[in-house]
């Protein structure tokens, strides 16, 4: 074995060449170290194809630093000697290879950060350059803000990148945000593009024939793989959106149909995560095409506001709130995760298509997952940390720092309102006005109280109903509040009593 002088753990989603801890690396006398380890595969049980993603992404990645003279340990799932967590491999190959330095970019996910923190070796911590806020400079930023609100956030982050501002340090279009613009249904005749596909080669091959045969208990489809495991063709991803999707993707980005999983969608999400895309380079793109008048700035707007905005402030809340955060209950919910949020089984035709995509292709898009299946799960009063659990495993782009943030505090306000100011609950209505679910499905979205009514009518008035006393003194609910009181006694008792009916069909561990 080669003498090695530092060590430098990779993770499965850092896999860039401009990670922080590879700077400076020296070819003769470092040695990365890259391992597959089955804690992480199974912590929650994640979808086939993601463990896929990130498995194949990694010996690719691994094969690419060997290309470039680069020293690599690479530690495979099935090799006998793997003792399975990342811990436990990085103590074992600190003990076989005796470096000076062992050397990690700082973590996503609190808990195995933790626990390398714990393992008992001396690691040399370095920052995640690829985040444009640091961790510190965001809790400065939070510092004495009892509600943190991502309008504000977004403004530094603009500031701080120089994305899309005049040179007097407004921003272009004389406004900081066109969401407003960005919230349009799907036209009849409009063909989102045929989604960029992308064949398994022999290492991804390979994969796939060890995931199938480890995680066969896992939910999802794992045939069905198709998504880019290298930087060229995450690269050759972003560039078909850039040509096909981005100068639709502003109006329709809220857009939800039947049997269309991806729309105008760019679908990088995952490839980012895991490092296979840069985010300065993404931004700079967008803005680029804004520039040359080949898309509008909604468009280019509301892309960038979820890569500097959103993206930037979930993982600074993360972070600045872990571990406590992951125990948020505000509405201190105990109605446990029903089933068919893993087989699809249900009569409602929106629930069905979304959580079916998911299984299928481990993907739904934000409006979905806000909407439709995290609306469902506000509405039930389901367990958070069940509903985030599901939401960890099932999504392909799922880590802990994007995925706990996003569904314990947006979708489910568990954490009391700190990340977002009121919870995203909403009738059938919004899912009738965004998509063409309701046309194919068993229930009526125009019911609220009958056999067939929509679920989520009841489910909804119910919600607000139950917890009253904690948000009618929200000053965003009040109009809502209003629309309640302006109902009969009747028609409240009656909702309430179709609300309960559906809330204890869901205790028996039924359907509907
Ligand atoms: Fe979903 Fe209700 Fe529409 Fe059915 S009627 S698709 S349950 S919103």
């Amino acid at each position: 074995m080669h003498t090695t002088r530092r060590l430098l753990l990779v993770l499965g989603d850092q896999l860039s060449f401009n990670l922080a801890s590879l700077h400076g690396l020296d070819t003769k006398s470092d040695t990365v170290l890259l391992a597959e380890v089955m804690e992480e595969a199974r912590h929650v049980p994640h979808h086939p194809q993601k463990i896929a993603l990130i498995f194949s992404a990694m010996r690719h990645f691994a094969e690419a630093l060997q290309q470039r003279g680069i020293r690599v340990q690479y530690v495979a799932l099935d090799d006998p000697e793997n003792t399975g967590s990342v811990p436990s491999e990085l103590r074992r190959w600190q003990a076989l290879m005796q470096p000076d330095e062992v050397h990690i970019t700082e973590c996503g996910d609190w808990r195995l950060e933790q626990s390398l923190k714990d393992c008992g070796l001396a690691i040399q911590w370095h920052l995640d350059s690829r985040f444009l806020c640091t961790r510190t400079e965001f809790s400065n930023w939070a510092k004495g803000k009892k509600q943190l609100r991502l309008e504000f956030f977004y403004r530094e982050m603009r500031r701080k990148s120089g994305l899309l501002l005049n040179g007097d340090g407004t921003p272009v279009g004389g406004a900081w945000n066109f969401d407003a613009d960005n919230r349009k249904a799907l036209p009849k005749g409009i063909r989102p593009p045929s989604p960029a596909r992308f064949s398994p080669d022999a290492i991804t091959q390979d994969v796939l024939a060890l995931v199938a045969k480890h995680f066969s208990s896992h939910y999802g489809a794992l045939d069905t793989f198709s998504y880019p495991v290298t930087h060229a063709e995450a690269q050759a991803l972003w560039v078909y959106f850039l040509d096909w999707g981005l100068a639709a993707f502003g109006d329709y980005q809220d857009a939800m149909a039947s049997d269309e999983p991806f729309l105008f969608h760019a679908r990088i999400s995952a490839a980012l995560n895991i490092g296979l895309l840069d985010l300065r380079q993404l931004c700079s793109d967008v803005e680029s095409a804004y520039l040359a008048g080949s898309i509008a700035l909604n468009a280019a707007e509301g892309f960038i506001r979820q890569l500097i905005g959103w993206r930037e402030y979930v993982r600074g809340v993360y972070w600045l709130k872990m571990p406590d955060y992951a125990e948020g209950n505000a509405f201190g919910n105990t109605r446990s995760l029903p089933e068919f949020y893993w087989t699809g089984e249900t009569r409602m035709n929106c629930m069905r298509q979304a959580i079916d995509q998911s299984l299928e292709h481990a993907y739904a898009h934000h409006i979905q997952r806000l909407m439709v299946t995290g609306n469902f799960a506000l509405l039930a009063g389901i367990v958070p940390s069940q509903i985030c659990a599901w939401y960890l495993a099932i999504y392909m782009d799922a880590f802990d720092w994007v995925e706990l943030p996003n569904t314990l505090g947006m979708v489910m306000h568990a954490d009391g309102g700190y990340l977002g100011s009121k919870p995203y609950c909403a009738s059938g209505q919004y899912i009738k006005r965004m998509s063409d679910y309701c046309h194919g499905c068993t229930y009526k979205v125009s019911e609220s109280i009958t056999d067939d009514a929509c679920p989520f009518n009841s489910l909804y008035w119910h919600f607000l109903m139950r917890h009253g006393d904690r948000l009618r003194g929200n000053n965003r609910m009040g109009m809502t509040y209003k629309n309640l009181d302006r109902m009969d006694e009747s028609k409240q008792q009656a909702l309430w009593r179709r609300g309960e009916w559906l809330l204890a069909k869901l205790d028996e561990g039924g359907a509907f």
